[in-house]
Formats: C-alpha cells, structure tokens, sequence
C-alpha cells in the first residue's frame, strides 16, 4: 500500500500569507490528496420523460400533424402532445398498470400512439410495439411472449384484433386509438377507445421516478431464423440513442426542421426519430397507415418537410409517382434510407434529379437502431462525383457511441483497407446485451461486442459496407460471393422492379447464384438480357448460374426481401451449369 512503513508525513509548515495578486505556494507534494475522486457534478438521470418535457417546455407550439387512420389530416402541438401523454399515465394507472408492466401497440405513426408511447414509458411500463404485417399468429405468439396486458391499436387492424383475442389470455385491456364516433363494429366487452379512455383524466402524473435503467421499450426482431426475440431498451439507453442520433453527421435535425418519420414506430423505433424531433422542437408529421407515393407527396409537399426517412420499398414508390406525375420536391432537403441497402437508381434519382440529399443508413433492432449513416467528409466530397456516389452507396461511417469493427471467424480484427471482408460486430451503450426472457442466452463475445450477423469490410476513412447477411452469403469454391451486390446491379436493368440473388447448391462449387427477377409491369427481359447487362459489373465468378422470372418478389414485415421464402420456393431448383458439372 502507498506509504506502508514510513514515517508519519510532518504537517506541511504554515505558508507565509501571500500579497493580494500573489501566487500563493504550491502545497507540499507529500500533502496531496491522491486516489480515485468522483466529479461533482448532478445526477439528471437519463429518462425519456426528459425529452417529451423539453418539448414541452421550449417548444409547446412547434406544430404535430397527422394523417390520421380515419382519414383526415389534423393538427395539434407538443403541449397537446404532453399534455394528453400524461392522461394516458393515469388512465394506465387507474387499470392498475406498475412498473415493468408490458403495454402493447399495434400501430402506425400518429399522434396518438406517440402519446401511448410516452404516457406509458414515463410511468416506468414498457412499451411494446407490435409489427402489424406479421401473420396474426406471430402477433398473438409475440404478446403472449411479452406477456402484454394491454393493447393499443388503430382501427385497421380490428380483423387482427378479433382473430387474436382469445389467444392472448394476459390481455384484459383493449383500446381502439379512436373516437367513439369511429368505434369499430364488435361483440368484444373488454374494448373502450382511447378517446374515452383519457377523457376526464388528470394531467397531474409523475413521471421519471425510477432509475434511468429501468425498461423502457420492447421491440422483437422479426425471428427470419427461429422465434422472434425480444429487444429491451432501458431510459437510458434510449436517451443516449437520442442524443447519438441528433449529432450533426447522423440524423442530424434541428427545431428548424419539418420532420417526417415514414418509417414505422414499430419498425425499431422510427429509428428514434419519435424521440429526436421532440427533443430538437422539430415539427412531426405522422403519415398513418399511407405509404403510397401520391399520400406521402402530399405531405412532403403540402407540409414543407425537410427530413424524412424510410425503407427504399416506400421511395421507390415515391419516386414512380414523381415520374408519372413530373412533380418536385423543391423544398425536401434530406432523405435518410436504410433498413435494406440503398439501390443505386434511388440515390441517383434523389440527388440528380430532385437535389434532394440522400445519407444511407444502416442498424439493426439490437441498436435501438442506429449504426452507420453516410456523411460525407471532406476527403470524400473532394473528389469526383462518381467516387463520391460510392462512397454513398456504403454504409456510412459510425456515429460516436456506436464502436464497430470486422473480425474473422477466429475474432481476428481484419484491416480497414475496404476490401477485408468478415463479420461485423458491434459495442455501444444503445446496442442489446442479452434478449428479453434471456432467448439465445449469452449474445456477446469476451470483449463485450455483438455479432450483427452481417458480412462487411471498413475502409480507412470509417466508411463500412455491407457485402451480405452472414445467412445470404453465397458460399462458391470456398469464396464468398455478395448477395447484395447482384442484386443491387440488377435493379439497374431498366425492365427490373425488384431482384434477389439466393445461393442454390452446386455439386463442384458448393453453392452457385440464382439470380431471381421480378419485372416491371409491361417490361421484358431474357436471361441473356439480364446476363449481359451484369458483365462486366460484377466479377466473372460472380455471375449468376441461372435467371429466373416470378410475378412477385415477397418482402418481410419490415419491407425487407424474405430469402427464407424464396429459398423454400427453388428449393428444388435445379441449376443448369449442375448436368455440365456432372
Ligand atoms: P429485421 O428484424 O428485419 O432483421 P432489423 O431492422 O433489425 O430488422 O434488420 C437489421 C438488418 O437489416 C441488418 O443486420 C442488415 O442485415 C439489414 N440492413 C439494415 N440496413 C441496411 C443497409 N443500409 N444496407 C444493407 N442491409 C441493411
């Protein structure tokens, strides 16, 4: 121990008082207080009643707007927003609701979810939202997992509702996000709407008083191998995602921002942008169950909105309809794209012909979910615009409060020369530890890092891409060919509405790709169209062994292609290069 055996340290001699303006003398060295200190500064803990309070608070008035699930468009503030978040806390309390309890919703973005969302959350109960598109089955599988007692939900999915109701036994609550006067048609007895559910409640609540680790969400991944698992944030976790989001070079919104948030609330959080527009005072418009091109132009339009965010499935669709229509977007500034890798027409058709800025994205549920996004830097935008529509189309760099890094399969880190591809894991105060309920048992290695599950490689500016899902890779002669890259070249073809590249087994190359192609209506194309069109884009050895036409490429519940139901689909595909094989 320091100063074990010595003599007692002599009592520092009385310094001479110094003259006004005179350094006093530094203290004896042997009189220095040493060893670990603590900072004095507040404990403000980390709690998401924090963020809808700022709102409230410095920008009561800034506007919310929302397509509302029975149609019309209404206005209202954050003030209303808080206000009626707090009625929803007592009307949760007055079921009885405590701490930890788990509160469901089955909802797109509107008003009236985000104050389920926040009168649940700052109560200390957990909001769970649920992804509508899963089969009712799954959802009823999910709730029942969660252990939810309520559920939220808009009155497009009273069909889910009826169908579910008898198989969720922990629910004895259900609430119709509506009015009286839209009040669905039903037999069911435990059912009120939520108009009347927070009517004559108090605003009088508190709020925030647990600690700043206490769960706060609930989101399940979408289980495309094995059961769905659960994802559950903690206040702190979402406020440190909310203050990693609102750096300059990720979301990067401001109070002067109009901010429309496509991407579902139950679609790991509207990648929090359901907590960054209210801490920023951004204006929030909610689109509600309308993701069609025309009904989000109309907002984006009619609103003003500079910001906005979604899967590239919802712009496609936009930019069809500004083509059919020869509409612009003069005042969109900024488009985030994510949840899928951005095709290359869409980053063009945004930049080149609407100047709208398009930052590629890249997260996952587990990350509560943002990772990368692609902000220029100076070295980048510095070059040519063709070098700098690659540097787009890669994932983007990492956020402070996310760390990243590519291994091998023996956890080896490989080297940030944008070419050493291997598994990407993750580390940050946002990213899951384990799952609810401890599914899958222990999720990360010895260093604290989790494996997303995704092929990339880094580059020596920070830029990461994605080359495959570890599950899609396609496995040929020992070499690993992306998935993504085929793909994201074949939606170049002019005849092309959506392509996927699956690994079919091979006898001599273990697996070789199928590229599988769904045209555009009217459009044609060969296989020896679609071959042509890839030479000389992808690598030899990359080329697909076949091409096959369907009328329909499926997508998941979060917009995403389903491999495993392609997969099942060409299961027993025969491919023509097997007989030369043979
Ligand atoms: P899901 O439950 O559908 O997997 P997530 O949103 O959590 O929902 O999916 C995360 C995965 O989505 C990532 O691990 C990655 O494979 C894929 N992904 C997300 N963003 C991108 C992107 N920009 N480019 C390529 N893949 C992406």
């Amino acid at each position: 121990m320091f100063g074990m055996g010595k003599k007692k340290p002599e009592p520092a001699k009385a310094a001479t008082p110094a003259a006004p303006g005179v350094a006093t003398a530094m203290p004896a060295a042997s009189t220095i207080k040493r060893g670990p200190m603590n900072g004095m500064m507040q404990d403000w803990k980390l709690t998401v009643d924090k963020v809808i309070e700022h709102a409230y608070l410095n920008h009561g008035h800034q506007e919310i707007v929302t397509r509302t699930v029975e149609g019309p468009i209404v206005r209202s503030t954050y003030n209303d927003l808080y206000n009626r978040a707090r009625q929803c806390s007592n009307a949760l309390l007055a079921d009885g609701v405590q701490k930890g309890d788990r509160i469901a919703t089955l909802a797109w973005n509107t008003t009236r979810h985000i104050e389920t969302w926040y009168g649940t959350m700052c109560i200390g109960a957990v909001l769970h939202t649920l992804n509508p598109r899963l089969f009712p089955e799954q959802i009823a599988w999910i709730i029942n997992h969660a252990e939810d007692t309520h559920v939220f939900y808009d009155i497009t999915f009273q069909p889910i509702i009826e169908a579910i109701k008898d198989k969720v036994p922990t629910v004895k609550h259900f609430i119709v996000l509506t009015d009286a006067a839209h009040r669905p048609q039903s037999a069911m007895t435990n059912l009120r709407t939520y108009e009347e559910y927070i009517a004559g409640k108090s605003t009088d609540v508190t709020w925030g008083d647990f600690d700043e680790n206490t769960a706060c969400g609930l989101c399940y991944t979408s289980g495309t191998t094995g059961d769905p698992k659960g994802v559950l944030y903690s206040h702190r976790s979402n406020v440190l995602h909310t203050l990693i989001g609102m750096q300059y070079d990720a979301i990067g919104i401001g109070a002067r921002d109009t901010v429309l948030p496509v991407v579902p609330m139950f679609h790991a959080n509207a990648w929090g942008i359901a907590f960054s527009a209210p801490a920023v005072g951004a204006k929030l418009v909610l689109p509600g169950a309308k993701m069609d091109g025309e009904s989000i132009y109309e907002l984006l339009d009619g609103e003003k909105v500079s910001f906005t965010a979604a899967v590239p499935t919802v712009w496609l669709m936009l930019l069809q309809y500004l083509e059919a229509t020869g509409k612009q977007l003069p005042i969109l500034n900024k488009v985030v794209i994510g949840g899928s890798a951005v095709p290359e027409r869409i980053l063009r058709a945004f930049e080149e012909n609407y100047g709208v800025e398009v930052i590629h994205a890249w997260g996952m549920t587990e990350m509560s979910p943002l990772g990368s996004l692609g902000s220029m830097t100076t070295p980048v935008l510095s070059q040519d615009r063709e070098t700098i529509v690659k540097y787009k189309l890669k994932q983007g760099r990492t956020p402070f409060g996310v760390e990243m890094k590519v291994v091998d399969d023996a956890g080896k880190t490989l080297p940030r020369d944008g070419k050493s591809a291997g598994r990407l894991v993750v580390r940050g105060p946002a990213i899951a530890k384990s799952y609810f309920k401890n599914a899958g048992g222990n999720i990360l290695d010895n260093d604290g890092f989790f494996d997303t599950g995704d092929v990339a490689h880094l580059d020596e500016l920070g830029y990461m891409q994605i080359t495959d899902r570890a599950k899609d890779v396609i496995k040929s002669g020992g070499e690993w060919i992306s998935s993504i890259d085929i793909e994201n070249f074949a939606v170049g073809h002019p005849a092309v509405a959506n392509a996927a590249a699956i690994g079919l087994p091979h006898p001599k190359w273990d697996e070789r790709p199928l590229l599988i192609v769904q045209l555009k209506p009217g459009a044609t194309a060969t296989k020896e169209d679609m071959l042509n069109y890839l030479n000389g884009k992808i690598a030899k050895w990359w080329m697909p062994d076949d091409v096959a036409f369907v009328d329909n490429i499926p997508l998941g519940a979060t917009g995403k292609i389903n491999k495993l139901a392609l997969r099942a689909t060409f299961k027993d595909y025969k491919l023509p290069t097997i007989q030369a094989a043979e």
